[in-house]
């Protein structure tokens, strides 16, 4: 053993905020070298195939739609025919009108991806979750509500340079706005909006309970599904991203949602930890709405997504029996597998969806795509349904009228 050395506290504040700067400086600039020359991100482009995939057609009608001219042909500058997200989008829609929303009979629907913890493949799911439901040809808003806006990193954003204040929730949380709207930026991928999140994030936990100190009839937990409905009427799908807490924003959150997602990977502290999670969230809401005295909250559905599932690991399946025991019909039967492809460096920036076919293992990233792809299924199937439970409502509201 080696001799015991005094070890003397050294380290002050100067020195941590050194690291800091270092720190920021190498995200800058491998995030520069990756996604060089001007530091933006690419949507893939899509061949035939894929194209008929997403707009479940044959290939054959494909080509067949693209000498009629209506539909975009494709780009035919390179050896086989290709078309960009925007058009496979335009594609997609005409093809498959029976799976959109009607503007007319129905609100956009509001997801909250929760969990208490870090790490268990929140962000991850709700940017793969928009990037899905985006190619079945929806209209997504991500709203990133966790101050450490690793959401909006993933969408090229750098949160501690590239983010105001007014283009997050801040100003909503502050009462200095109503509306969500003037914080939406476009993105790279065409269908999918941004309101970004950085670490200023933080003041709204010290400014929702002063509003509730000091304003009178101020409900808290209601301030962002107020803020929403405008957005509800342009985007189909919100989709909202949370941090790893059951904070004032949490709650936000999850009380403007019709659905919620919780991806859970089958160990057993996470297990733990996530029914603390369901009985804390229960009993908070619970008292909220016994305090107003209102109706309590009702969801359309509440999904447990079994992620970062490791198959040759023995005791996942032992906690994967006590999760459906718990959790029932509201467990998907979905497992999002744990891939090196979403620990590839390039990989930290994007999702199973912004990689091209070829840049990693063929059969891993198909069973990892195929994966997200029977989840954003799933999703979708949900959307319609309460799509078309609105639209009924409406129908018969104007019957009677
Ligand atoms: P959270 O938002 O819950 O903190 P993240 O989505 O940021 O979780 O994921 C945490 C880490 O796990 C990230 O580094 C991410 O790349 C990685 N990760 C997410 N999903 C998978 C997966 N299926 N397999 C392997 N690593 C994953
Ligand atoms: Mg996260």
């Amino acid at each position: 053993m080696a001799k015991v050395q005094p070890l003397e506290a050294t380290i002050d504040i100067a020195e941590l905020t050194s690291l800091a700067d270092r720190a920021a400086d190498v995200v800058q600039s491998v995030r520069s070298s990756m996604l060089a020359p001007e530091a933006k991100k690419t949507p893939p482009v899509f061949n035939s195939s894929q194209l008929a995939e997403l707009a479940a057609v044959a290939k054959s009608k494909i080509q067949y739609l693209s000498g009629k001219g209506t539909l975009p042909s494709g780009d035919t500058g390179t050896a086989r025919k290709e078309w960009t997200l925007k058009e496979t989008r335009q594609w997609v829609r005409h093809l498959r009108p029976e799976t959109l929303r009607d503007p007319a009979l129905s609100a956009g629907v509001v997801i909250t991806v929760a969990n208490f913890k870090g790490g268990v493949s929140k962000t991850t799911t709700a940017a793969a979750l928009a990037q899905g439901l985006s190619l079945r040809g929806h209209k997504v808003l991500l709203i990133d509500t966790d101050p450490q806006g690793s959401l909006t990193t993933l969408f090229g954003v750098l949160p501690d340079t590239e983010v105001e204040e007014d283009q997050t929730i801040l100003p909503l949380i502050a009462g200095e706005v109503d509306s969500i709207m003037p914080a939406v930026r476009p993105t790279y991928w065409d269908g999918i909006d941004l309101v970004a999140a950085a670490p200023l994030l933080f003041n709204a936990e010290f400014l929702l309970p002063s509003r509730q100190m000091k304003e009178a009839n101020f409900k808290f937990w209601k301030v962002l599904d107020q803020g929403l409905d405008p957005a509800r009427e342009v985007y189909d799908v919100i989709i909202i991203d949370t941090p790893p807490s059951l904070s004032y924003i949490t709650v936000n959150a999850l009380m403007a949602a019709q659905g919620i997602v919780m991806p859970l990977p089958p160990n057993a502290l996470d297990f733990a930890s996530s029914a603390q999670f369901w009985n804390l969230f229960s009993e908070v809401c619970g008292d909220l709405y016994k305090e107003a005295g209102t109706d309590s909250k009702k969801y359309s559905f509440v999904n447990v997504l079994l992620s970062r599932v490791d198959q040759s690991d023995v005791v996942s399946a032992a906690v994967r029996q006590w999760i459906v025991q718990a959790y029932g019909e509201h467990v998907l039967p979905i497992e999002i597998p744990k891939t090196s492809i979403a620990a590839t460096a390039s990989a930290e920036f994007g999702t199973v969806y912004d990689m091209e076919r070829g840049s990693a293992q063929p059969r891993t990233l198909k069973r990892a795509r195929d994966a997200y792809d029977r989840f954003v299924d799933h999703v979708s199937f949900q959307l319609s349904g309460i799509w078309a439970s609105d639209a009924k409502i409406m129908r018969e509201m104007k019957g009677t009228k």
